[in-house]
């Protein structure tokens, strides 16, 4: 490797500072975030390509900062996770949600489940069954309308807690779906013990996959194995309709994505569902 001069030094050292201040202080920020009002949610439609209806929501959560301005989850979220933070933040958007699904369904806007992204400390590092069965029985939503999301990695990291907790959670009436899948290596074997619902596929997979054999056909493994399972399948982050009708003939049965919807604000979702049904 090429010796580095010292002015170079200097210059990535005040590049990392800057990053970690940066990261310091919206820690600090976020402290706040949920009392100060500056958190809300999203919600994109997951289309069925079957029946062409609305099969759910994911929820996404938004930080609306007072200096920067929108601040992303992929940004905020793995702060929230290092510091502890993401467990009264993940709290807040699992009430928020369920209580959203349940003002709606007073409203006759038609069912369809919302589903929440689930953060691994707050799955393996807190009593997620005892939250998720609490915010269930204090709402009176119909545990079927809330619907989890776990990614891969998560579920891999203590396999056999993993199958536990996720039964439970079964037990109570919602249902599961694995995030990010195939960006994590699981065996068929170990798949097979997990009590899931639904693969969700990652966007890498997506991306080319109207013009990649070797994409489609991963797709199409994943799809096959997880038919034999009997779990059914979603692709995330699908944009446009070659990758739609490529998804559709591969056998996929729901989609998410900006082709079909961008995340909405929850009176854009109210509508969306009414208008597209469930
Ligand atoms: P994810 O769970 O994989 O969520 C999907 C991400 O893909 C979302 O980004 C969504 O806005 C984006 N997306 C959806 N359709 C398209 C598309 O057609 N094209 C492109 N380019 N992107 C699309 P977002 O909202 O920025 O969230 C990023 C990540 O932050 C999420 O990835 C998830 O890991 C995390 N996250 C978001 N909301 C929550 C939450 O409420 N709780 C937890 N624990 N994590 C969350
Ligand atoms: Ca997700
Ligand atoms: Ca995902
Ligand atoms: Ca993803």
């Amino acid at each position: 490797a090429k010796a580095l001069g010292g002015a170079q030094i200097q210059r990535y050292s005040e590049e990392l500072n800057q990053a970690l201040q940066r990261k310091l202080t919206l820690e600090n920020q976020l402290r706040h975030a949920i009392e100060r009002g500056e958190l809300y949610l999203n919600y994109q439609p997951k289309t069925d390509l079957h029946s062409g209806g609305v099969a759910g929501m994911e929820v996404l959560v938004r930080w609306k900062h007072p200096e920067h301005g929108s601040i992303s989850p992929a940004e905020f979220i793995p702060i929230a996770e290092d510091s502890g933070l993401v467990v009264p933040i993940g709290e807040w958007i699992l009430r928020t949600a369920v209580a959203q699904r349940r003002a709606w369904s007073d409203a006759g806007v038609p069912d369809a489940p919302v589903a929440v992204n689930l953060s691994g400390k707050q799955f393996l590092g807190t009593d997620v069954v005892a939250l998720v069965g609490n915010v269930l029985r204090e709402s009176g939503l119909p545990p079927r309308l809330l619907e989890l999301e776990l990614t891969e990695s998560i579920s891999m990291d203590d396999p056999v807690r993993t199958a536990d907790l996720m039964r439970q959670l079964r037990e109570l009436g919602t249902t599961l779906s694995i995030d990010d899948f195939g960006t994590g290596y699981s065996s068929l074997s170990y798949l097979k013990r997990l009590p899931v619902d639904k693969l969700k596929v990652d966007r890498s997979f997506v991306l080319d996959v109207h013009q990649s054999a070797e994409s489609l056909a991963m797709v199409k493994a994943i799809i096959a194995m997880a038919h034999t399972l009997r779990l059914d399948v979603i692709a995330e982050g699908v944009e446009t309709e070659e990758q739609m009708v490529a998804l559709r003939s591969a056998g996929c049965d729901q989609i998410q994505g900006d082709y079909f919807s961008k995340p909405l604000d929850a009176d854009a979702c109210a509508e969306y569902l009414r208008k597209h049904g469930a």
